[in-house]
């Protein structure tokens, strides 16, 4: 059967996964293969709100897992490390180990290949940019965002914005 591997589980990886799965995974006509370093997906324009405090992303997020089994693809968590074009296949690294720790870098064949691993912020070479400014890439940047907001404000005295507090975190 035809492995069609997808790279990058965002908003065009996800839906190409789901609708591939749907198409030829269930018919049996090929296995649809989605890798993705994070666990969850939340869609990228929420991560204002993540930031702004608004949006708790575990109430909105889709584990990869039940998408892959509700949709029946197959689902693998790691970080893409290289593509081996002449052999067809991409090697991945488990996630919270290192290259050539105890983690084992996983070898997956596929018959197509699809890299959706999306884009990261440009600093242009400006000085200073990459070390001081915040970005909102991913959940965790957003989470980066609203907690120093919400730290600041707290320091200030300043009452919280209304609509969401945030539970008190130890920090
Ligand atoms: C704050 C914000 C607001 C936005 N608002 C809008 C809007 O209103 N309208 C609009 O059209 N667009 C908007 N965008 C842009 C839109 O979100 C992106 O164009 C879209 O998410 C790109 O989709 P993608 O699938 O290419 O990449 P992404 O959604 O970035 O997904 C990439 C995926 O690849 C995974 N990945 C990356 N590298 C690796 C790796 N090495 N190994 C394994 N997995 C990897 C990541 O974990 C991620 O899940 C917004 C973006 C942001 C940040």
């Amino acid at each position: 059967m035809r492995a069609i591997v997808i790279v990058g589980g965002g908003a065009a990886g996800l839906q190409l996964a789901t609708r591939l799965a749907r198409r030829l995974g269930k018919r049996g006509h090929a296995e649809i293969v989605l890798v993705d370093r994070s666990p969850t997906h939340l869609w990228k324009p929420l991560l204002h709100e993540v930031a702004a405090g608004r949006l708790e992303p575990v109430v909105h997020h889709t584990p990869f897992a039940l998408q892959a089994a509700r949709h029946g693809f197959r689902y693998v968590q790691g970080n893409l490390r290289a593509v081996d074009r002449i052999n067809r296949t991409i090697s991945v690294a488990p996630i919270g180990t290192g290259h050539g720790e105890d983690g084992q870098i996983q070898s997956i064949g596929y018959d197509k290949l699809v890299l959706a691993v999306g884009g990261v912020t440009q600093y242009f070479g400006v000085p200073g940019a990459r070390e001081h400014a915040l970005t909102l890439d991913s959940v965790s940047c957003a989470e980066q965002v609203r907690d120093r907001v919400f730290t600041a404000l707290r320091r200030s005295r300043r009452p919280m914005p209304s609509r969401t507090r945030p539970r008190e975190r130890s920090a």
